[in-house]
C-alpha cells in the first residue's frame, strides 16, 4: 500500500506492513519470548546482523513492530519504538540524549513523574534542568546553556492546559542545534503532529488516547531512524522497559478507532467546557478551545481540534474540591485520561503530589484545580452528573 497517498483515518487502520502469513484480517498476536533458529549458523547470522529476523522479544517482535511502523506513519516520523509505559519511553529518551554534566530545558509544567525523573537525574547523575514558560524568544535563549542537550515540551501542559508554540521553539532550537522532544500524549497524533512542525522526537503515553480503553499501560517514541536505532540498542535493550506483544496488539486495535474516538472526545469536551465556564461555582476554566484562552491562537495554528481535557478551578477550599469529586456518580475518580469513561482527578493531591508545593504553585496547580478527561458517554449525562456535584 502506498502510505503517502492515504488519509490519516485510513492509515490508522491499514498503516504499516502486514504481519499475517495466513491472511488473518486482524494482525496475529506473536505472544512469544524468543524465536528459534533453524541452525547454529542462522543464530550466528542473526546476532551478527547479516541476516534479518527475530531473535528475542526484548530486541524485537512482529506484533510490536507493526505497531511501531503504524505509529511512525501516523506521526509523520521515520521510525517508531515501543515501551512498557509512557515513563519507560520518557526515561529511555532522556537517558539516551544526556550524560553527567548535561542540561535539559523543559516546559514550565510537566507530567508529575517526568518531573520526578528529572529530579532524580539531577540528584544522582548530575544532569541539570531548568523550566521555562517558552513564551518568548528571549526567555528561551536566557535558559539555554552550552550544555543544553535537549528541549523537552508538553503542550497542552498537564494539567493547566497552557499551550506552547512549537514552531517558535523549533526555530530557536535549530539555531543552537538542540533537539526538541515533545510529549504528545494529550493530543494523540490525530490532533497534533509535532514532527511535521519541525520537532525531532515525539513521545506518547499510549496508555491514554492511543489505547483508549483503559486496559493497557504503554509508551511510544517516534523520531529519525538513526536516533530510534540508537535507543533500540542502548536504553531500550539494556534497561529493558519493553512493551508486551499483547499490549501492542491492544494498541493496534485502539488505533483503528482513534480518529472516531477523538472526534467524539472533542465534541463532548466543547459542550462541557462551555457549560462549566458559565457555572456559578466554577472560578475559571482552562480549555484550549475557549477563544478567551491565552493559548487559543496557538491551538488554531498547531492542533486540528482542542482535545478532550479541561481543567477548572472551583470557588472554595481543597475540601470543597474533594467533596465535588465525592458527589459524582457516573464520572469516575481516577488518574489517567483518554479513556471511554469520563475521569476526574485532583492534581495537587494526585498526579502532581510529588511536585513540591512551591514548584506546583508556580505551575498553576492550586488546591482548587480539578482535571477532567471527558469520555465518550452522552454529554448530557456527563453534564448532569457534574452539575449535581457542583451544585450541592
Ligand atoms: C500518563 C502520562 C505519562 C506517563 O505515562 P505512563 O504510561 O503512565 O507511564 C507521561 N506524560 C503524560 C502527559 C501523561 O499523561
Amino acid at each position: 500500500m502506498n502510505n503517502e497517498s492515504k488519509n490519516f483515518d485510513t492509515l490508522a487502520i491499514h498503516g504499516g506492513g502486514s504481519t499475517s502469513p495466513n491472511g488473518s484480517l486482524t494482525p496475529p498476536l506473536y505472544q512469544t519470548s524468543t524465536f528459534t533458529f533453524e541452525s547454529a549458523e542462522q543464530g550466528e547470522a542473526r546476532f551478527a546482523g547479516t541476516e534479518e529476523g527475530y531473535i528475542y522479544s526484548r530486541l524485537g517482535n512482529p506484533t510490536v513492530k507493526l505497531l511501531e511502523e503504524r505509529i511512525a506513519i501516523l506521526e509523520g516520523g521515520e521510525a517508531g519504538l515501543s515501551f512498557g509505559s509512557g515513563m519507560a519511553a520518557v526515561s529511555a529518551v532522556l537517558m539516551a540524549l544526556t550524560k553527567s554534566g548535561d542540561h535539559i530545558l523543559c516546559s514550565q509544567g510537566l507530567y508529575g513523574c517526568t518531573f520526578g525523573l528529572l529530579q532524580m537525574m539531577k540528584e544522582k547523575y548530575n544532569i541539570n534542568h531548568d523550566l521555562s514558560d517558552m513564551d518568548d524568544e528571549e526567555e528561551i535563549l536566557s535558559k539555554i546553556t552550552s550544555n543544553t542537550k535537549l528541549i523537552y515540551i508538553e503542550t497542552p501542559i498537564n494539567p493547566t492546559m497552557k499551550l506552547i508554540d512549537l514552531q517558535k521553539v523549533v526555530k530557536i532550537a535549530k539555531q543552537h542545534h538542540i533537539p526538541v522532544v515533545v510529549d504528545n500524549t494529550f493530543c494523540s497524533p490525530y490532533l497534533q503532529q509535532p514532527i511535521k512542525l519541525g520537532c525531532d522526537i515525539v513521545i506518547h503515553s499510549a496508555t491514554k488516547y492511543i489505547g483508549g480503553h483503559g486496559d493497557a499501560i504503554a509508551g511510544l517514541v517516534i523520531g529519525k531512524k538513526d536516533f530510534i536505532q540508537q535507543v533500540t540498542m542502548t536504553t531500550k535493550k539494556d534497561i529493558g522497559g519493553i512493551m508486551s506483544p499483547f499490549d501492542a496488539w491492544l494498541l493496534l486495535r485502539g488505533l483503528k478507532t482513534l480518529p472516531v474516538r477523538m472526534d467524539r472526545h472533542c465534541d463532548n469536551t466543547e459542550k462541557i467546557a462551555s457549560l462549566l465556564k458559565e457555572h456559578k461555582n466554577v472560578e475559571q476554566t482552562f480549555y484550549p478551545g475557549d477563544f478567551e484562552n491565552p493559548g487559543y491562537e496557538i491551538m488554531k495554528k498547531q492542533m486540528c481540534k482542542p482535545g478532550g481535557l479541561i481543567s477548572f478551578t472551583i470557588k472554595g477550599s481543597k475540601k470543597d474540591a474533594q467533596n465535588i469529586l465525592n458527589r459524582l456518580k457516573l464520572i469516575k475518580i481516577a488518574v489517567s485520561l483518554g479513556d471511554t469513561e469520563t475521569l476526574i482527578q485532583h492534581p495537587a493531591t494526585m498526579t502532581h503530589a510529588v511536585v513540591p508545593e512551591e514548584a506546583r504553585l508556580k505551575m498553576g496547580i492550586t488546591d482548587q484545580l480539578i482535571r477532567l478527561s471527558v469520555g465518550l458517554e452522552a454529554w448530557e449525562d456527563i453534564w448532569e452528573d457534574l452539575h449535581q456535584a457542583l451544585n450541592d
